[in-house]
């Protein structure tokens, strides 16, 4: 998040804060905040040429053999969407639908995020893209391995790099950790926007439950909605 974005995060709940304690406006204060920026750049395995294409791309996502998940994949899903996206969807990887589809996000979990994206005002056929951090499914839909997410990583980056989504979007915790580099929970992740930086672009980011996360449970529900209308807010502005 920049720092002027803060400070005018921070003077909106000043604004609030008097409307509701006293009733009267206080002086507006500078709280000299700093940028957030985060930088995943060093998992940049292969450098982006100027010929890359999300079709080049998704051909060598389905013939890589670079670590163990291709050995029992079915179909890799490469992900799929629009070419310049408003928001750029990441998920963790491809489950049993998705690894029979080659599709990211196609499953019981998918279609609630295409609901969740819907309620916003997105989907994947007008303005977002959807991926995820690795494109073949772990085998029993167990976390990705460290090494899984290293041999994946620069497909995804390079995949940012030629979308060059307006926002990101990152559903899970294994999603957010790998990305943001955190061993942080979601509950700590979420609620705000992070400046995600690959190569020499930033690209605003917001982390939230994972939408099996809300079929498990309902407590997941409100945060997430909350972390969309913040995200929708943003889009709008
Ligand atoms: N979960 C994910 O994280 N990604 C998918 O594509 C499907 C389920």
């Amino acid at each position: 998040m920049t720092s002027v974005d803060k400070q005018k995060v921070a003077n909106f709940l000043d604004i609030t804060g008097d409307f509701l304690g006293s009733g009267y406006r206080s002086e507006p204060k500078d709280y000299q905040f700093e940028d957030t920026y985060i930088d995943i750049t060093q998992a940049a395995a292969k450098p982006e040429t100027s010929e890359d294409t999300i079709e080049k791309i998704a051909d060598e996502i389905r013939a890589c053999k670079d670590c163990a998940l291709c050995e029992k994949r079915l179909n890799a899903a490469p992900g799929e969407g629009v070419s310049q996206p408003v928001v750029l969807v990441i998920g963790e990887g491809p489950g049993e639908d998705e690894d029979k589809q080659g599709r990211p996000f196609v499953g019981r979990a998918g279609q609630l995020l295409d609901k969740m994206l819907a309620s916003i005002g997105l989907s994947r056929e007008t303005n977002c893209f959807i991926a995820n951090v690795v494109k073949c499914r772990p085998p029993d839909n167990r976390d990705p391995r460290p090494e899984e997410t290293a041999a994946c990583a620069h497909f995804l980056e390079r995949q940012i790099l030629i979308l060059k989504p307006k926002f990101i979007l990152i559903a899970g915790k294994i999603a957010a950790q790998t990305l943001l580099k955190t061993a942080d929970s979601i509950g700590k992740m979420r609620g705000k926007f992070l400046n995600l930086a690959i190569g020499d672009s930033v690209f605003p980011t917001i982390a939230t439950y994972h939408p099996a996360a809300l079929l498990r449970s309902d407590e997941y529900k409100r945060p997430a909605w909350e972390d969309l209308k913040l995200l929708r807010s943003k889009i709008e502005s």
